[in-house]
């Protein structure tokens, strides 16, 4: 069924602008523009030569039929027939586009039995005029700000590449500020412009570049200064006379140390030597590294400092001694192993940069025993004056120190408590030697320097002995060294 919608030219005010001059009714969803226009309309290909057509749904006075089946009039539906036979678009409104219009509304009316003819009209119109664009047609025309002559001031301009762009097609860069930059400049992460986006690109690196430099110079600065550190250490070590003592405090109790340099000795005794083992074939012996020893053997005092918390004091009470003398006595009856235990919590407890606390090696200990004589007993013949042995002791152990020291300042390297040293007992191969440290596996750990309960022969620097790592005895005790880690 049909009816009337509007008439046309009525006083209604039904009168519309179509979307209907040109464009593309597939991207019609935008909204419609009204845009002033001059006389540069259509182009040339439409067959007009500055003329504006207006094809109308029907001439003046005449009705326009709404078509129920449809849902819309009969002039919309031979217009998007029209155009669908165009593929949906339309480069301009012309009379055979109008033709073709007017050709399917006939066949509409004549199917759905129209009584009074609605015909589509073609019109041409001069001078200024309006017309409707959608947004579609705008963006769709590339050549539409030239040839269809969109006003320019509609338009905004890249800064960037030069392109016209509808102004909502576009954003500004809060980085360098520029406004109108095409979307396709914007970077995804950041919103800022592509230049922008490059520029901190370029700075970053520059940037990364000045701060790996920096870091290169520090490292090398850090290294000379290291290598003069060094090389200083180095000749103050050559200069630093023998015996020089150093304290190194730990907790309450001071740890006296005296430094043996750098140097070449002969190591075990010759065969005229009175009470000599077969096992002490003499040798040359250079140590490369002076080093610091222990000046009296390790105190009862400092193995407690030491080893609170550790397995003694829940097992054994506060010190392992079995003369429960007193503070400034040796420690005894500890083992090889008790020791490196004693000496991985020192490390810990009382770290010396550049530097080890360890058992000193056999050839450090006699070097350190001998302290530049060649003697049985450190320069003197009178073992009395330096030791504690089975001749003088009376059957116990003694205060450390109470007893003459020896050439570089060190005490009791004869007698009171035999020393636990850092190497494997084994046989000496009788060549030189360059800092020896004994072999590489064996059953017994060296001990040297005799004891209180010892004669005077295994109190000389020379004598050698040996026990398993883990005994413990009441004679057996030991002296820290300071070793240079490198
Ligand atoms: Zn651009
Ligand atoms: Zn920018």
């Amino acid at each position: 069924m049909t009816r009337p919608s509007a008439r046309c030219g009525s006083p209604s005010p039904t009168r519309r602008y179509l979307p209907t001059v040109s464009g593309d009714l597939a991207s019609q969803r935008g909204s419609f523009q009204i845009r002033r226009r001059r006389n540069s309309f259509p182009p040339a290909s439409s067959g007009g030569s500055g003329s504006f057509f207006l094809l109308r749904s029907c001439d003046k006075f005449r009705p326009s039929l709404e078509l129920d089946d449809l849902g819309h009039g009969l002039f919309t539906q031979g217009l998007l027939d029209a155009m669908d036979a165009r593929d949906g678009r339309l480069a301009a409104c012309d009379t055979s586009f109008a033709a073709a219009v007017r050709d399917r509304m006939e066949e509409l009316q004549r199917r759905h039995n129209v009584a009074e003819p609605q015909r589509p009209s073609l019109g041409e119109v001069s001078g200024a005029c309006f017309a409707l664009f959608t947004d579609g047609f705008l963006n769709a025309g590339r050549a539409a700000p030239s040839a269809y002559a969109t006003p320019a001031a509609a338009l905004v301009k890249c800064p960037v590449c030069g392109r016209w762009n509808e102004k909502i097609n576009t954003f500004t860069c809060r980085e360098c500020g520029r406004d109108n930059i095409c979307l396709r400049h914007q970077d995804e992460a950041t919103y800022l412009c592509a230049d922008c986006v490059a520029k901190a690109r370029v700075e970053a690196q520059l940037k990364a570049a000045e701060e790996r430099a920096r870091r290169d110079r520090e490292e090398a600065e850090r290294k000379a200064e290291e290598s003069k550190r060094k090389a200083a250490r180095e000749v103050e070590e050559r200069n630093r006379p023998a015996g020089t003592q150093s304290i190194i405090r730990v907790g309450e109790i001071e740890v006296a140390l005296r430094w043996c340099p750098p140097g070449t000795f002969m190591m075990g005794s010759s065969k005229s030597e009175e009470g000599r083992d077969d096992v002490e074939t003499q040798h040359q012996v250079t140590l490369t590294k002076g080093f610091w020893m222990g000046e009296t053997e390790v105190t009862q005092g400092l193995w407690k400092k030491i080893m609170t918390q550790g397995l003694w004091e829940k097992i054994m009470g506060k010190t392992p001694s079995s003369f429960k003398s007193g503070d400034n006595y040796p420690v005894e009856s500890v083992s090889w192993e008790d020791c490196q235990d004693f000496l991985r919590k020192l490390n810990a407890k009382a770290p010396v940069a550049g530097f080890k606390w360890a058992l000193p090696t056999e050839a450090q200990w006699e070097y350190a025993c001998r302290a530049g004589t060649t003697g049985p007993y450190g320069g003197t013949v009178r073992l009395d004056d330096m030791g504690w042995f089975a001749s003088n002791s009376g059957g116990t152990t003694h205060p450390v120190a109470s007893k003459m020291a020896n050439a570089w300042g060190l005490h009791d390297m004869h007698g009171n408590v035999w020393e636990w040293c850092q190497d494997w007992y084994g046989t000496y191969s009788g060549g030189a030697q360059t800092d020896p440290s004994g072999p590489s596996t064996g059953s017994g750990r060296v001990i040297r320097g005799g004891s209180w309960c010892d004669d005077a022969r295994d109190c000389r620097p020379a004598d050698r002995g040996w026990c398993c790592p883990v005994d413990r005895d009441d004679n057996l005790g030991f002296r820290v060294a300071l070793l240079p880690v490198q």
